[in-house]
């Protein structure tokens, strides 16, 4: 199968699990995670119609962008290094992965410096022990007013990387308790925090009937992916 069918594979169990979650389809978006493939990739589901694309190396990120179309909305979903914020902030329209209070201020920062208004997810440790990155719930509640104060960037909701099951199925409490710690927040702080990025390749369905409303689908759509080195 080539890319532009497994792009409306995925497109048609998207639409489906929403109606299995008594959701509007059209609330849910999908990222296309092309992180490792070649530009080349990237165009065939472009062409196919998909817009939407993730990102999680900022260099590969500005090696593949310049190459492809302009309409092409990048969303940086990975680890994010303070000294890349600079390179990385003007090229995409949303960052899923803001793990920590230091790096949303750094981000504010630089934006603040590029004249930029970055909209960020925050990522919350849902799995809690063995998953390194994110806020505990606990910390996010303290440290959430803070960070809807920044001035320059804009929280439009939260982001899980839950840790990894043998059944598909195991996951669901963790994109549950996402789900109920954003309704919790958004109405502690009065402030609407819509955006829900949870669900994979192997959990993407799940992730939508619990009220994901973007999910991120890589090897779904590209196949398998070589293995990645660590980031220089
Ligand atoms: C790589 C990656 C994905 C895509 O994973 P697949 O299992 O290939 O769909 C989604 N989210 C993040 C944060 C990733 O790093």
């Amino acid at each position: 199968m080539d890319i532009a069918n497994r792009l409306t594979e995925t497109l048609d169990r998207i639409n489906l699990a929403a109606q299995r979650g008594g959701r509007d389809p059209s609330e849910i978006q999908l990222v296309a995670v092309s992180k490792t493939h070649p530009p080349e990739a990237v165009q065939e589901a472009f062409e196919a119609g998909q817009r939407i694309f993730g990102e999680s190396r900022v260099q590969e990120l500005l090696a593949k962008a310049p190459s492809l179309s302009s309409a092409i909305r990048w969303h940086f979903i990975g680890h994010l290094q303070a000294n890349k914020i600079r390179k990385m902030l003007p090229l995409c329209e949303l960052i899923h992965g803001v793990d920590s209070s230091d790096l949303a201020r750094d981000i504010d920062r630089i934006a603040g410096e590029l004249g930029l208004f970055p909209r960020i997810l925050l990522e919350v440790n849902v799995s809690g022990e063995g998953t390194k990155f994110g806020f505990k719930p606990d910390a996010l509640r303290e440290q959430i007013d803070e960070l809807l104060a920044l001035p320059r960037v804009q929280v439009e909701g939260l982001m899980a990387i839950p840790a990894p099951v043998a059944d598909p199925e195991d996951v669901r409490p963790a994109f549950r308790l996402l789900r109920e710690l954003r309704d919790e927040i958004s109405s502690t702080t009065g402030t609407p925090l819509p955006v829900l990025s949870m669900g994979m390749s192997g959990d993407y369905e799940i992730a939508i009937e619990e009220g994901a409303t973007l999910v991120r689908v890589g090897t779904a759509i590209f196949g398998h992916r070589p293995r990645l080195k660590p980031e220089a």
